[in-house]
């Protein structure tokens, strides 16, 4: 299971060539809310790997636990017990500054909703997450939304945009830091199947660029595109 991967370490990570750790892992996490009525385990025992270049698919029902998934590989939270390893290395280890830096640098998210700011054209959005950069990723940011196909869009703010046109707005945006890893929580949540389909071809040619991708969902078109899916009830993950 864990293995040797200290005997992999060391390696530089931008390149990482097969063998070394990857991006993201999950060792035997458990994660407990205590709420109201009680304690809930929302994660139990749960071991993940992320592997570059690879769609995977977590599905699982409403409450299975899968927005507590993505919050453990995105760093946003910390496991009750088990540990998050990032390139073979726990990050319970690293500061609140160091954790922000890495997510910063290392990991993109989508989200079902998308998270526009509405006030911002698709290309101020896409180059946000730079802003406190010193270099000016404008033309990154148009090049992606070209890439997604928004090439045309560019000046559009997201209610001058459709669903689907968002959702790849939004996907262009956690690209712009050229992330290792990509978490997507419902990313066809609100799109109708044709629109769905063209979002997910778009990840798609994301992990075949090498990046880890992670989409959790209860849509079983995601499924479809996945090159692995894996299940998620109550908590529990079943390959
Ligand atoms: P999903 O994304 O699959 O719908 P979640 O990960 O959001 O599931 O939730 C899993 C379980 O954990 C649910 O029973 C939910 O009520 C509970 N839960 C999630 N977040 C919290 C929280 N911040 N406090 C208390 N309970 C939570
Ligand atoms: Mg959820």
């Amino acid at each position: 299971m864990s293995g040797d991967r200290e005997a992999a370490g060391g390696a530089a990570h931008a390149t990482a060539p097969d063998g070394d750790p990857p991006p993201l892992r999950l060792d035997g996490v458990t994660k407990q809310y205590a709420g109201g009525g009680g304690t809930v385990t929302a994660l139990e025992d749960v071991s993940f790997t992320v592997e570059r270049g690879e769609v995977t698919a977590v599905m699982g029902p409403s409450g299975s636990g899968k927005s507590t998934m993505l919050n453990m590989l995105g760093l946003l939270d910390d496991p009750t017990t088990g540990s998050v390893e990032l390139l073979g290395e726990p990050v319970a280890g690293l500061s609140a500054a160091e954790r922000t830096d890495v997510r910063r640098e290392r990991v993109g998210f989508v989200f079902q909703d998308f998270h526009l700011i509405p006030t911002l054209s698709a290309v101020e959005n896409v180059r946000l997450p730079t802003r406190f950069l010193d270099a000016d990723y404008t033309d990154r940011a148009v090049d992606l939304l070209t890439r997604v196909g928004l090439g045309d869009r560019l000046r559009h703010t997201p209610d001058e945009l459709s669903g689907g046109q968002k959702q790849r707005v939004a996907i262009a945006r956690s690209l712009i830091n050229e992330p290792d890893v990509l978490l997507a929580d419902e990313p066809t949540g609100n799109l109708d199947r044709d629109t769905g389909e063209a979002v997910l071809g778009e990840i798609n040619t994301i992990a075949d660029g090498g990046v880890g991708v992670v989409a959790v969902t209860h849509d079983e078109l995601v499924g479809e595109y996945a090159d692995r899916t894996v299940e998620l009830i109550d908590g529990k993950l079943h390959d």
